[in-house]
């Protein structure tokens, strides 16, 4: 346990002595503390944990159901369910002690025993001082070697200690309390930036961030109600019109301020235009570059229904093979080309060609010459046959096939580097087998699929075929 320098013990002391918990706090602690619960449902009937009352609903186990009553959402669980485990719920209080910011960070922590749910006190566990950014945390921070991080509540505060934890900050992220910041904030430079209404409104707040950068749109945005884009203050401009700012017209404001969209909806909102809010929540998950080359093609929601119409939609795969229409121009206004009913498939087969153009035109011819002049080493005994490549399809192809990288001999086959066949069945002709590279009339290589070895009774085969036919060359 690192030791705390006199001149931080004595801030620690000085806040445990001076800085009281504000008269709304233990109100406040209460409130959130009632946010973790559960709601018992048996015979179609809910039942509120929290406030005790009943109600009807047609959700099931395991979905969330908010509670007529006390307006709190809640998980919901069969009544014989016995044992749930809540996340820590972060508190954070702002307080000022001379010319400092002190930020103190507590958690509560429940837990739902048979029947009983159980709410801990807020326990204190970290502080921050700003502006010189020191962080401090106690001994029931348990902090382990791969970063996750527990708190237990159960100990009493023995002792403080700076917090190192590689180059990361203590996080402040948390339920800031929000009764208090407009009396600190008077007559300092943040007594118009309406920090306590977001504070009220949003669950998660950084206010280390805001008291390390004091951006005039942080209180615009709170005024304009748009709360979860005031958490990037930085984004938006306070000059222009509208459009300037948000990158899209005015008539989307209402729209905006109804749903508080995030920064990411907003750019989802951007790109489609449409004031579907299950639409642009649904899309969240995908990545906006990729949703960016969708956006050119399709409205949002032939996309959705897209998506839906494919179990186990790969977006991956799919812009994979938008961009391989895309190379080999292929008309992305048909309905057929955009929609395949198979994206694997036709992925697949559009990759090779893509492949096979990437190439460009003078390989693909020398290949075909280089097969002229290797035509006359094909040679068959017993059950196979040997031939060398005739073009970069079969190349291609043959790569697929064998999931190995032959492709990547394109270029040295048509420039004579090396020369390569194919070893096949002769009852199965269009099947892959073995793969041969031969250099200087040697076979230098010769590999199965996923570059297997070989067999004995292959390897008798090409022993043959280099003494018979490519020894005489
Ligand atoms: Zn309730």
């Amino acid at each position: 346990m690192s030791y705390l320098k006199k001149q931080y013990r004595e801030i620690i002391e000085k806040i445990d002595k001076e800085l009281k918990l504000p008269k709304k706090w233990d109100e406040f602690v209460k409130k959130e503390a009632e946010k973790d619960n559960l709601i018992i449902k048996t015979q179609g009937i809910c039942h509120c944990k929290n406030c005790g009352t009943s109600f009807k609903s047609n959700k099931k186990i395991n979905e969330i159901v908010k509670c007529p009553h006390c307006k709190n959402e809640y998980l919901i669980k069969r009544k014989n369910y016995q044992w749930h485990n809540f996340q820590n719920r972060t508190l954070v209080l702002l307080d000022k002690l001379d010319s400092n910011w002190i930020i103190r960070l507590f958690v509560i922590q429940t837990v739902y025993v048979r029947g009983n749910i159980r709410h801990s006190n807020a326990i204190e566990y970290g502080r921050v001082v700003l502006p010189e950014d020191l962080n401090f945390v106690n001994n029931r921070l348990y902090c382990h070697m791969y970063g996750t991080e527990k708190v237990f509540g159960n100990q009493k505060i023995k002792r403080w200690r700076e917090y190192h934890h590689g180059y990361h900050r203590l996080p402040c992220e948390g339920k800031l309390f929000p009764y208090n910041l407009k009396k600190l904030f008077a007559n300092t430079e943040y007594q118009y930036s309406q920090l306590w209404t977001l504070a009220k409104k949003e669950d998660c707040i950084d206010i280390s961030y805001y008291l390390n950068h004091n951006l005039p749109s942080t209180e615009l945005l709170i005024k304009m109600k748009l709360y979860k884009l005031a958490f990037c203050p930085k984004t938006f401009n306070i000059k222009g019109s509208f459009e300037k700012r948000f990158g899209i017209d005015k008539s989307y404001y209402p729209f905006m301020k109804k749903n508080n969209i995030d920064i990411e909806e907003l750019d989802i909102l951007k790109l489609f235009k449409r004031k579907n809010i299950k639409a642009i929540r649904f899309l969240k998950k995908y990545r906006l570059d990729h949703l960016k080359i969708l956006a050119k093609y399709m409205n949002m929601d032939k996309l959705i229904n897209f998506i839906k119409r494919n179990s186990n939609f790969d977006m991956d795969l799919y812009i994979d093979y938008i961009r391989f229409l895309e190379i080999l121009k292929i008309d992305l206004k048909n309905k057929k080309n955009l929609f395949p009913d198979d994206i694997k498939e036709e992925h697949d087969k559009y990759e090779m060609q893509v492949q096979i153009l990437e190439v460009g035109e003078d390989t693909r011819n020398h290949i075909k010459q280089r097969y002229n002049e290797l035509e006359k080493y094909t040679f068959s005994h017993n059950q196979y046959f040997i031939v060398p490549a005739k073009s970069m399809e079969e190349l291609v192809d043959e790569s697929k096939q064998q999931s190995h990288c032959v492709r990547n001999y394109a270029k040295l086959y048509a420039e004579g580097e090396c020369d390569l066949y194919f070893m096949r069945e002769k009852e199965t002709p269009k099947q892959s087998l073995v793969t041969v590279e031969v250099k200087n009339g040697r076979v230098v290589q010769s590999r199965g699929r996923f570059n297997s070895n070989i067999n004995t009774k292959q390897k008798r085969f090409l022993n043959l075929w280099q003494k018979k036919v490519l020894k005489v060359a």
